[in-house]
């Protein structure tokens, strides 16, 4: 069903089926978090995460997607999406974004992560920390009855309130249900109260891209991997969820968000 601006409205079953599509994706980024260490390639992380997808019963969803070859997203630094897993061997002091989505009967989960490797500067660990702090704040606007960019004030408010960071505009959040992308767009930056209306059954992916310079960007020859044009560093964290009458849930976090919301003080809509 679908609703207000073409948003894809999701059953509580449907919903559900979402539910074991992003604890797939959260899993599988709990063991590449784990797995990620200087000496290997991103191909090798591709290869676990593909194995952990597929043998908990799911389908990666990058693999193929407009021809994309991985089945997750490895970008390395300055690289801010999009990186194709392959023959680039993480060294030291690394910052890797890893980028993860996997299908379950039909149903799509989509979340990312940016880790540090080895030892990685103090500026560093704190892009990362705002870019993921930010996305919380993201969630923690969106209340049934808002609308979606109430979402993007609140990212782009937390960013902006913690120095001189770039938000990358290209690239932004989006619906998720029985495809990977839908509308609504839900940018990293914006007035609030505008864009479709958040209700019951609407799910979306919010995935701030922050830069520690200038968030000009641009893709290399390979048509997918985006850089920074200045070659800062850059980080992503994301999360599929959706709202309940009782709050929000976070559906590709391994307890729902449960522990974060409450820290932030926001009623937790899981089961
Ligand atoms: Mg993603
Ligand atoms: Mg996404």
């Amino acid at each position: 069903m679908f609703g207000d601006r073409g948003v894809e409205i999701k059953t509580p079953e449907q919903i559900q089926k979402m539910r074991e599509a992003g604890l797939v994706v959260g899993e599988t980024l709990e063991l590449l978090r784990k797995s990620a260490r200087a000496g290997m390639t991103t191909l090798e992380l591709d290869a676990i995460a593909e194995d952990n997808i597929r043998s908990s019963g799911a389908v990666p969803s990058f693999k193929g997607y407009h021809g994309f070859p991985g089945s997750i997203c490895t970008s390395v630094n300055d690289v801010v999406v999009h990186g194709i897993p392959g023959s680039r061997v993480i060294a030291d002091g690394d910052v890797v974004s890893i980028d993860c989505g996997a299908i379950v009967d039909g149903w799509h989960g989509d979340a990312a992560i940016t880790v540090a490797v080895g030892g990685v500067p103090d500026t560093a660990l704190e892009l990362m920390r705002v870019t993921e702090e930010a996305m919380w704040r993201g969630f923690a606007a969106a209340a049934l009855g808002g609308r979606v960019t109430d979402i993007s004030h609140a990212v782009e408010s937390y960013v902006r309130s913690q120095g001189d960071y770039g938000i990358v505009e290209e690239y932004v959040g989006h619906g998720i249900g029985s495809a990977m992308h839908q509308p609504p767009n839900v940018p990293n930056y914006g007035r609030p109260g505008k864009g479709p209306k958040l209700v019951e059954g609407l799910a979306l992916a919010v995935e701030p891209m922050v830069v520690a310079g200038s968030p000009e960007s641009h893709v290399l020859a390979d048509d997918w991997t985006v850089v920074t044009d200045d070659g800062s560093l850059a980080a992503h964290f994301e999360n599929s969820f959706t709202l309940t009458p009782a709050g929000a849930w976070i559906l590709t976090e391994l307890d729902g968000g449960e522990a974060k919301l409450a820290e932030l003080g926001v009623p937790f809509g899981g089961s």
